[in-house]
C-alpha cells in the first residue's frame, strides 16, 4: 500500500481499478525498456509509421473528392515527412541507444524537430511546426490506439491516472465509468480540475510521479476531500474508505434537502447563489441544486469539444438551451476565453512562449473578429429567450472594453438591418481577473453594468504563480493579502458606482472563505453546481455581523499563512458542524 498526498480538487471518494492514459497533448513519460525489448519497440515504431501513412493516404483520397486542393497540399506535406527515412531512423536509434519506449522516442524526436522549425524566423517554415505536432499526434494515436479506445468504450468503472489532463480530455469523460481522476500535474484552479468538479468526478491532482508507480489495473482509492490517492490499499483501508464514502453520500443527500430554502444569513441578508457551467446541459443540474441562475457560462468549451469551429446556429442552440432552463433568471454568457490552456482546433499548435500572458481570451477575440462576431450574433439572437447578459473576460484596460463594445454595437446594427429581434438593453459586464483591471475598476465601473471577479486568474496574475503548476501550488492562494486588497478595491469601486458585482472564481466554493467574502461585501456568488448546497448551508449558518468581524480581522493580518489559519479557526469556531 502506498499513500500519496496531492491537491484535492473535486470532492468525493472512489475506489476502482486504474486506467492509465498517456495524453496526446503532452510529453509521454520516459519509461525504460529492457535491452531484450529493443526489437519489439523499434518494430512498433515502423508499424506506426506504416499504419499512419496508410491512414493518411486513404483520408487524402476521400478529401480530394470532397474538398479540393488545399487539404491535399497539407496531407502531401505530412506524407512527405512520414516517408522520410532519416526521421524514422532517428526515432529507432533513440529507442536502441536510450532504451526508451516507441511512444517516448516518437514524441521526443518530433518535438525536437518541431521546436527547430518554430524557431526559424521565416513564417512559412515556422508554421510547419504545427504540421510536425500533427504528425506526432497521428503516430501516437497509432501507438496508443488500444488505450485510447479503452477510454472511449469503457464497460466498467475506472480511475483515470494521467500525467496531465487537458480540459478537453476531462470534459469528454463519461462519468458513469470514469469515477475518479488522479494526475501528476495540475492545480486547484487549472481548467481540467474545474471540469472534473463540474462533472462531479472526485479528483486529486499534483501527485508528482504517481503515474510511474501505478500499473493499469491496480486498485486505487481517490479521496477528493482530503487530497489523497492510495495505491494498492489493504483490506482495512478499503473498509474504512467505503465507510467514509457512505458518510459523504449521506451528507450530500442531507444537503440536497435545503435545495428549496433561501440562501439567507441568520440575520436575514439574502445572497444570490449562481452556477458556473461549461456545457448547456449542466444548466439543469444548477437548477436541481438550487442555483438562482448562471453567473459564468464558459462558452469556449463549445470550441474545445468540437472538431470544427462551431457555427452561429450551434452557438445559438447552446445559449437558447441554457436560457430556456432559467427563463427570467440571469444567465451570464462569457464570450470565448480561448488560448492559454484552452485551444481552438486550428490554433492548437501555434505555440506561444508564455501562453497565459499571450494571445488569450478577449485579446484573441479582438484579433479574430469573424469568430467573435459569430458568437455575439448568436448571443444576441438568443437574448430574446430569457435574461441573458454578456460578459467579456480578461479585460486589462478600457480600450479593450471600448473595442469589444464597438464590435457588439456593430453586430447589433447588422441584426437591426436584417430585422432580427434581440434584447437591445442587454447587460454588458466584464470579468475582473487582472491586477490592471482591479486597479482601474473605478473607471471601468462607469462603462459596464456589472463586474464578476475571476479570482482564479486574479490570483495567478497578482502573485505571478501559474494556477496549473503543481511545483508552485503552495504559493498560490486567493487569500494572500495582495489578492484580498485587490478584491476589496473592486468591491468598493463597484459599490460606489452602484453596479452589480459577483465572485465567480473557485475561491467562492471554499467553505472556509465564505465568511470573509460576505464580510467584505460580496452578495452574489457563482460556483460549480455540486458545491451549491454546501455553500448555501454555510451562508444559512452565519450572521453578517460575524462575517464583518472575520473580514476586518483577516484584512488586518499581513501574511497568507496567518490569514488562512485564522479563517480555518474562525470557520470551525462559528460552524463546528460544517468543518
Ligand atoms: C477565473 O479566472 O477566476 C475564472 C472564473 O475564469 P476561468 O477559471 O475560466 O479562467
Ligand atoms: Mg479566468
Amino acid at each position: 500500500m502506498e499513500i500519496k498526498k496531492g491537491i484535492a480538487v473535486s470532492p468525493g471518494i472512489s475506489i476502482a481499478k486504474a486506467l492509465i492514459i498517456d495524453s496526446e497533448d503532452y510529453r509521454i513519460p520516459r519509461r525504460p525498456i529492457e535491452p531484450s525489448q529493443r526489437m519489439t519497440e523499434t518494430q512498433r515504431v515502423k508499424n506506426a509509421f506504416a499504419d499512419a501513412v496508410q491512414e493518411l493516404s486513404s483520408l487524402a483520397e476521400t478529401q480530394d473528392k470532397a474538398e479540393g486542393g488545399k487539404i491535399m497540399d497539407i496531407f502531401a506535406v505530412h506524407l512527405r515527412f512520414m516517408r522520410d527515412k532519416s526521421l524514422k531512423r532517428k526515432i529507432t536509434d533513440l529507442v536502441r541507444s536510450e532504451l526508451v519506449t516507441a511512444e517516448y522516442a516518437v514524441s521526443t524526436v518530433l518535438r525536437e524537430v518541431a521546436s527547430h522549425f518554430a524557431n526559424v524566423k521565416d513564417a512559412y517554415i515556422s508554421e510547419r511546426a504545427a504540421d510536425i505536432y500533427d504528425i506526432e499526434k497521428r503516430l501516437l494515436r497509432q501507438l496508443l490506439g488500444k488505450k485510447r479506445e479503452d477510454i472511449a468504450n469503457l464497460t466498467e468503472q475506472v480511475i483515470v491516472v494521467a500525467r496531465e489532463l487537458s480540459p478537453t480530455q476531462t470534459a469528454s469523460f463519461n462519468k458513469k465509468f470514469v469515477i475518479g481522476i488522479a494526475s501528476d500535474a495540475g492545480g486547484r484552479t487549472s481548467h481540467a480540475a474545474i471540469v472534473a468538479r463540474s462533472l462531479g468526478i472526485p479528483a486529486v491532482v499534483a501527485l508528482e510521479n504517481f503515474t510511474q508507480c501505478v500499473r493499469g489495473g491496480d486498485t486505487i482509492i481517490i479521496d477528493g476531500n482530503r487530497g489523497i490517492a492510495i495505491l494498492d490499499p489493504d483490506e482495512e483501508t478499503v473498509r474504512q474508505y467505503r465507510k467514509y464514502s457512505e458518510e459523504f453520500l449521506a451528507l450530500e443527500h442531507k444537503l440536497d434537502a435545503i435545495r428549496d430554502l433561501p440562501a439567507v444569513t441568520r440575520d436575514g441578508i439574502e445572497i444570490t447563489l449562481l452556477g458556473n457551467i461549461e456545457f448547456p446541459d449542466e444548466a439543469e443540474a444548477v437548477l436541481q441544486k438550487g442555483g438562482h441562475g448562471i453567473g459564468l457560462y464558459r462558452t469556449e468549451f463549445l470550441y474545445l469539444n468540437s472538431k470544427t469551429e462551431p457555427t452561429e446556429q450551434q452557438h445559438y442552440e447552446a445559449y437558447a438551451q441554457t436560457l430556456s432552463v432559467f427563463k427570467h433568471r440571469p444567465v451570464t454568457i462569457r464570450t470565448m476565453d480561448l488560448g492559454a490552456d484552452k485551444f481552438t482546433q486550428s490554433k492548437r499548435f501555434v505555440r506561444e512562449p508564455n501562453p497565459f500572458l499571450g494571445l488569450r481570451s478577449i485579446r484573441f477575440c479582438l484579433q479574430n473578429l469573424s469568430l467573435f462576431r459569430t458568437q455575439l450574433r448568436a448571443i444576441l439572437r438568443a437574448s430574446v429567450i430569457g435574461s441573458a447578459k454578456i460578459m467579456f473576460p480578461l479585460i486589462t484596460n478600457i480600450q479593450e472594453l471600448t473595442q469589444a463594445r464597438l464590435i457588439l454595437r456593430d453586430v447589433m446594427e447588422d441584426l437591426d438591418e436584417e430585422q432580427i429581434p434581440y434584447n437591445r438593453d442587454i447587460d454588458v459586464g466584464i470579468m475582473i481577473e487582472t491586477p490592471s483591471a482591479a486597479l482601474t475598476a473605478y473607471s471601468l465601473a462607469r462603462e459596464v453594468a456589472f463586474f464578476s471577479i475571476g479570482t482564479n486568474d486574479l490570483t495567478q496574475y497578482t502573485l505571478a504563480v501559474d494556477r496549473g503548476n503543481e511545483l508552485v501550488s503552495t504559493l498560490y492562494s486567493s487569500v494572500d493579502p495582495a489578492v484580498l486588497r485587490l478584491i476589496r478595491t473592486v468591491l468598493q469601486d463597484a459599490h460606489k458606482a452602484r453596479i452589480d458585482v459577483s465572485i465567480c472564481g473557485e475561491m467562492a466554493s471554499e467553505p472556509e472563505y465564505i465568511m470573509l467574502l460576505l464580510g467584505m461585501g460580496v452578495r452574489t456568488i457563482s460556483i460549480a453546481h455540486p458545491m451549491i448546497p454546501e455553500i448555501k448551508q454555510v451562508i444559512r449558518s452565519v450572521t453578517i455581523e460575524d462575517c464583518n468581524s472575520v473580514a476586518r480581522k483577516a484584512l488586518a493580518l499581513n501574511s497568507e499563512r496567518q490569514i488562512s489559519a485564522y479563517l480555518r479557526t474562525s470557520a470551525r469556531h462559528i460552524l463546528p458542524e460544517a468543518f
